[in-house]
């Protein structure tokens, strides 16, 4: 008997972009993703989150390959 009131409390989904199960809960922010990342992911944003590594390593590239000047 109890056993459906507890699957309505904690419904179990799969995440659409990495496929883990999941609650399905007021709690979770970013459901129906398991996570932040996974919800940017599906949005297309994590591509350009992880581009900004690159660019932060690029100017130390830059300041490395800059002639020093005396
Ligand atoms: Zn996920």
């Amino acid at each position: 008997m109890t056993e459906v009131m507890t699957s309505i409390k904690k419904r179990l989904i799969a995440c659409p972009t990495c496929k883990q199960l999941t609650e399905y809960s007021l709690d979770n922010a970013y459901r129906p993703f398991c996570s932040k990342r996974c919800k940017l992911i599906d949005l297309g944003l994590w591509a350009s989150e992880q581009y900004a590594i690159p660019v932060e390593m690029n100017v130390d590239d830059l300041e490395d390959n800059l002639p020093t000047q005396q």
